[in-house]
């Protein structure tokens, strides 16, 4: 077998592996590549393989920086099945067509204000890309071995990232290689753990949090701090104005929401969902019943539903949204997007910034250059639609909801190996993140082979 890495090697976006074994011509993830301009630039270039020359995508989960290119690479050429969960399936289903919807905008935009060299400027691809790039997937369970050829197999297992994520598992003649893709958190709410695993010959890991920790004492927690600002903000006589990722995060926000509610330990106060991508992702994480862990069976079994609290409205209408606006009294609202560089959350900061009584709560990385970035780094103003509007609202970054294992969770994860792997390749981490997580692989497992690939270096396995 030989392994190229075409993506995720020291950044953390553009997943793709190609994985070649006999005449048959493999790719792991497609992901797209995201954040510094160097690496965008990947995403225009000629790919480095032939989109024709694959047989078959495996995805590992729905997130764009692992499935955000295919639109483009079925466009140019590639005719084979591309392999997912069920509900990475139905997540794609969402978030491609509005990945496709964002380069036609960000196109529109340069054309507009004459940002590009290109005239036109053209879109990397189009919504109508993504929907015909939809139809190649083909959904696969957990735990069913597949052929790709007589020699060749695959196998999907819960990763505990998002909904649908997997681990995948190829195996050829005795041999096996496993790509973590994105390795979830242990007692995270709705979804599983990730999949104890206890070998494999090659390993790809992910090092997203290789240098990072996650809070862990209990009133550090994202439950408990999420629960103070509610309290105290309620008390002011403000609103809670949560920036979320609408696939995950405000899922897991919603369901500790609803615990906070049922403990009274907040006030039951109206909570708007104010995103069509993340009530799409509702239905789509309510309807995956054999994704949820033993709680949220419980729960869904006893005939509650464990994603609403008591007094929740679901906004898709873009005139409902401006109409929460109306709405003075202390309430929830949670919208897209989390890093407030666009989307409905912006109207609700230029109406909640300039008042003191309110709450501004961030629960994922903020990028630089963001406005998220900006406000958590104290900004007193910020511009929103050519104005600046001043920040006198409350604004918390809540650091320990992530969907990522930090490197206690990962070391935790691989001390499930009975052997070491023959080659340990770190894949998906900045630099820095990437080097702790060599550090501590190396000081708490001595002697495991452990390198970090550059970008298309190929191996013989
Ligand atoms: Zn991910």
């Amino acid at each position: 077998m030989r392994l190229t890495f075409l993506g995720a090697t020291h950044t953390v976006t553009g997943s793709k592996f190609l994985l070649e074994s006999g005449n048959k011509r493999i790719l792991v993830d497609c992901g797209l590549f995201q954040g510094l301009k160097e690496l965008r630039l990947r995403n225009w270039e000629e790919p480095p393989v032939d989109p024709g020359s694959i047989d078959a995508i495996i995805l590992t989960h729905a997130h764009i920086d692992h499935t955000g290119y295919l639109p483009r690479f079925v466009r140019q050429g590639f005719r084979g099945p591309v392999y997912a969960t069920p509900a990475t399936v139905d997540l794609a289903g969402i978030l491609l067509p509005d990945s496709g919807h964002l380069q036609e905008e960000e196109a529109r935009f340069r054309n507009k204000h004459q940002r590009s060299k290109h005239k036109p400027a053209l879109p990397l691809y189009t919504l109508e890309d993504a929907s015909v790039a939809l139809r190649a997937l083909k959904a696969v369970p957990y735990r069913k071995p597949q052929n790709l050829s007589p020699h060749l197999t695959f196998e999907l297992l819960p990763a505990g990232h998002i909904l649908g994520s997997a681990f995948v598992m190829v195996r050829e003649a005795g041999k096996s290689v496993l790509f973590t893709g994105d390795i979830g958190r242990y007692d995270q709410p709705i979804i599983f753990d990730p999949t104890p695993v206890d070998g494999a010959d090659y390993l790809l890991l992910e090092s997203t949090y290789g240098n990072r920790l996650h809070e862990g004492r209990e009133e550090k927690s994202g439950k408990a701090m999420l629960r103070k600002i509610i309290v105290e903000t309620a008390h002011r006589g403000g609103s809670v104005l949560i920036p979320s990722f609408a696939v995950g995060r405000a899922q897991e926000i919603l369901y500790i929401l609803r615990e906070l509610e049922l403990e009274q330990a907040i006030p039951a106060l109206p909570v708007y969902v104010d995103s069509p991508m993340a009530i799409d992702a509702f239905e789509i994480y309510s309807k995956h019943k054999e994704e949820h862990d033993v709680e949220m069976t419980k729960l869904a079994w006893s005939g509650q539903n464990p994603l609403h609290t008591g007094n929740i409205q679901f906004v898709r209408k873009a005139d409902d949204s401006k109409r929460i606006n109306e709405h003075t009294f202390p309430s929830i609202i949670i919208s897209a997007n989390g890093m407030a560089t666009g989307g409905r959350i912006l109207h609700h900061l230029i109406q909640r910034l300039p008042d003191e009584r309110n709450a501004v709560v961030f629960v994922g990385f903020q990028a630089a250059g963001t406005r998220g970035r900006q406000l958590i780094e104290g900004a007193r103003s910020v511009r929103i639609f050519a104005v600046d509007y001043p920040v006198r609202a409350q604004v918390h970054s809540l650091t320990s909801f992530s969907a990522h294992g930090d490197y206690n969770e990962v070391l935790r994860w691989l001390g499930g190996f009975r052997k070491p792997p023959r080659k340990l390749f770190l894949v998906h981490g900045e630099p820095k993140a990437m080097d702790a997580m060599q550090q501590h692989i190396e000081e708490t497992f001595p002697g495991w082979n452990v390198h970090a690939p550059e970008y298309l270096e190929s191996v013989e396995l």
